[in-house]
């Protein structure tokens, strides 16, 4: 059986203030019974507070980045040891606008996607298409080609410890979101790539989520496909009423 997992990625959108609220708002209105993996990614500096607020409560803290390096002279980044000592669950990698305006490539995406993986923090790797891609029907060779530079590169991979979200670029943040059933055919191809390369005991056991633009109305048609293992949610998980309404359509 595979995880079920929502995770929101709040990106740069809000405070200390408004991410506790949030975070107090979500835990009113979610029912931690649900069968879910329920995630967070705030901001760098309110992850500490997260944290502590969503301890014993069923919700995960994810970071938006880490550094590729564990420790050392690399002003103004992040570690994993530095996440993992105020109990950072997870990690999201290979996001586009991390690939877009950081300038993230393949190898550099290989590279803290090794070191989170051999230490233990678990990644949330993201991979999809531009728009371009998609219109010149380039979008299953795209999405192969992320994975051959990155994650198959590793010689075995952990289920509980990796999980891919497709999120299609012309998708994120634009209002319109892959139809159920363009969602399922990616993932579907996904899952048999991850199948040849690691077989299907892993191919099976591993979460694919879909990311962009998932609101409340369009979450139950994408998460009732086969192949689609739950949601990664920007805009949308900034309110805490559709976030949960999106969690409750898994
Ligand atoms: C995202 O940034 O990962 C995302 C899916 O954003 P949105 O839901 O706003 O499209």
């Amino acid at each position: 059986m595979r995880k079920k997992i929502v995770a929101g990625n709040w990106k740069m959108n809000v405070d200390l203030n408004e991410s506790i609220d949030l975070i107090e708002s979500i835990k009113k209105i979610y029912d931690p019974s649900d069968d879910v993996e329920v995630c967070i990614a705030p901001s760098f500096p309110f992850l500490k507070e997260s944290s502590k607020l969503c301890q014993g409560e069923k919700i995960k803290v994810l970071a938006q980045n880490v550094n590729d390096n564990l420790k050392g002279a690399f002003t103004g980044e992040v570690s994993i040891d530095m996440l993992k000592s105020i109990n950072v669950d997870g990690v999201i990698l290979g996001h586009s606008e991390r690939r877009e305006h950081f300038n993230e490539d393949d190898d550099l995406l290989l590279r803290k996607l090794k070191v989170s993986l051999e230490n233990n923090i678990k990644v949330y790797f993201c991979i999809g298409e531009s728009f371009v891609d998609r219109e010149k029907n380039n979008h299953f060779e795209k999405v192969k080609n992320q994975l051959d530079k990155t994650v198959f590169k590793i010689d075995s991979i952990d289920p509980e410890n990796l999980v891919i979200a497709y999120e299609p670029i012309w998708a994120i943040g634009t209002g319109l979101t892959a139809s159920p059933e363009q969602a399922q055919e990616v993932h579907k191809y996904i899952r048999n790539l991850l199948r040849e390369r690691y077989g299907k005991k892993i191919s099976d056991k591993t979460s694919i989520i879909y990311g962009g633009s998932v609101k409340p109305n369009s979450a139950r048609d994408i998460f009732e496909k086969e192949d689609v293992d739950g949601g990664l949610i920007g805009g949308a998980s900034l309110s805490p009423q559709d976030f949960i309404d999106i969690v409750r359509s898994i």
